[in-house]
């Protein structure tokens, strides 16, 4: 039995899982950390009111493993993690100054309540370690981008890890599949992958590249913020900006898809145009994918507005008969788990795939702890 731990900045979120069956048990969230009026001050009160949490049911536990949001380039895959991997991890922080380091108290405060246990770090840029120099390379100087370490990494790479797999089953390629994931939560990503091995992503050095998201621009023109810059905002101020006030919030005002959806209805017509550019990047990105894949086998739709969002699917997808991607209306529109949603007729196949992941990573725990054991 493996327990997860996803400890994030304002948030732990902990779950047991057999991942024989696989068999799901305690799980909770904790939320709020650090605010005032909470009753957990720091992420040590929060991990060990989790640890109890879980105490009664951790019979037969046999590892903890840990989201990391940023391996750096060092880690390409889950580790184990020992004193040295902790120093790696921290090196990455200037990285994800917003992720890392609550991710390194998650593993500094399990390491001490559970010390005769192993502990593993999955990374969410792992999965992308594959990019092909051609897709993770800034055309900047090189002899800057090697000194500051500015590269593209990606992220959501647990998650994609997981749809791809799933998806690729679902049209029965498990091996071979070129998969295009769409993630959309309040961050949101695309990647291109190909027999299971990421080719591009659409985060780059920051998860602050790429697609539009609930508060984040996803790509802008570098010079807009040279242009701000010397327009009088400090850099951390568009750095803010950029990251919590842009996206679907700075657009409407609203970062929840469904109170966009519900404006637009309404005939908002600020709300209109904040789902318009958020659908135009997202169908640019299939584009851009398609033709890096060569031939796509499953568009795959998962996250909060992936899995729920039948109209945000619909707008995404429509006018694409010609590139061979027709969706089927009915089985959009239903709510149902895991399901393909192509019409019988579509060469591309479109699927919905809830994402899980406490789950893959409870599965890359234990793999890790087992190849170690048969050392
Ligand atoms: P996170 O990225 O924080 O893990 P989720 O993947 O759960 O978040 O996605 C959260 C977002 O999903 C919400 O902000 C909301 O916009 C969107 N969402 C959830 N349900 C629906 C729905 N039925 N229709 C449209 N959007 C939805």
């Amino acid at each position: 039995m493996i327990l997860v731990i996803n400890s994030g900045s304002s948030s732990v979120k902990y779950e047991l899982i057999d991942v024989e069956g696989p068999t799901r048990h305690q799980a909770g969230k904790i939320e709020r950390i650090g605010e005032p009026g909470s009753p957990f001050p720091d992420h040590a009160a929060a991990l060990e009111k989790a640890a109890e949490e879980v105490a009664p049911h951790a019979d037969g536990l046999t590892a903890v493993g840990h989201r990391v949001v940023h391996g750096g380039a060092a880690f390409t895959g889950p580790v184990l993690i020992d004193d040295d991997v902790v120093k790696q991890i921290e090196e990455a922080v200037p990285l994800a100054p917003l992720h890392n380091p609550s991710n390194l108290a998650g593993i500094e405060v399990m390491r001490r309540l559970h010390p005769g246990l192993p502990q593993v770090a999955v990374f969410d840029t792992a999965f992308h370690s594959t990019l092909p120099p051609a897709a993770r390379t800034y055309a900047i100087d090189r002899e800057v981008a090697e000194r500051a370490g500015v590269r593209r990494y990606g992220f959501h790479g647990t998650s994609t890890a997981y749809v791809s797999r799933v998806a690729a089953e679902m049209v029965g390629k498990p091996d071979m599949a070129n998969v295009i994931v769409l993630h959309l939560g309040n961050g949101a990503s695309a990647s291109a992958v190909s027999a299971g091995r990421c080719v591009d992503t659409s985060m780059g050095m920051t998860p602050l590249e790429g697609l539009v998201m609930g508060t984040r621009s996803g790509d802008v023109d570098p010079g807009v913020i040279f242009h701000l810059i010397r327009g009088g905002m400090t850099p951390d101020e568009v750095e803010e900006m950029l990251v919590h006030r842009s996206g679907l919030y700075g657009l409407c005002g609203d970062n929840d898809m469904r109170t966009v959806l519900d404006r637009v209805a309404a005939g908002d017509d600020e709300a209109a145009l904040a789902y318009n550019v958020y659908c135009h990047r997202l169908r640019k990105y299939i584009g851009a994918y398609t033709a890096v894949l060569g031939r796509v086998d499953v568009i795959a739709f998962t996250g909060g507005v992936g899995e729920n969002s039948a109209p945000v699917r619909r707008k995404v997808l429509s006018g694409l008969a010609p590139m061979g991607i027709r969706l089927d209306p009915t089985r959009n529109s239903s709510v149902r788990g895991a399901r393909l949603v192509s019409a019988d007729d579509s060469a591309v196949a479109v699927a919905v795939v809830p994402t899980d992941e406490e789950l893959e990573i409870a599965i890359e725990t234990a793999a890790v702890v087992a190849r170690t054991n048969s050392e």
